[in-house]
């Protein structure tokens, strides 16, 4: 089994609130939210993150950035407005190294 947080979560084996799911996508919502709303999108498929992304696996990036545009237009979202962003490494203020985006609006909390 594996020892990644979120492989955990995509597996079952630790809960999430999920938001989202289909064969290659799961989104789910930020344990530490930064705004009231918080989401999580991550690949199903192990990616540590973008600095491990091969040039074969653009289909990922597709895949996620269409259950973004899924669940904002959905929530509303995409007239409202939202905030996305990759943190990329240690340098890049990475915690969790299984690729994610994080989709935030409305206020900090
Ligand atoms: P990052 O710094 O981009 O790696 O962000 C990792 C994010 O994952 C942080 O905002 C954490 O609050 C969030 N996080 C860590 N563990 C969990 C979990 N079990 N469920 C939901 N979110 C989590």
């Amino acid at each position: 089994m594996s020892s990644c947080v979120f492989c955990k979560i995509i597996e079952g084996t630790i809960p999430s609130h999920t938001v989202f799911e289909n064969e290659d996508v799961i989104a789910f919502k930020d344990i530490h939210p930064a705004h009231e709303i918080h989401y999580l999108f991550a690949p199903k498929k192990h990616i540590e993150s973008l600095a491990e992304f091969k040039a074969n696996q653009t289909d990922v990036i597709a895949q996620i950035f269409s259950a973004i545009f899924t669940v904002t237009k959905k929530e509303g979202l995409d007239q409202k407005g939202y905030r996305t962003m990759i943190n990329t490494g240690e340098g890049g203020g990475q915690e969790v190294f299984h690729l994610h985006v994080h989709v935030m609006s409305g206020k900090r909390v």
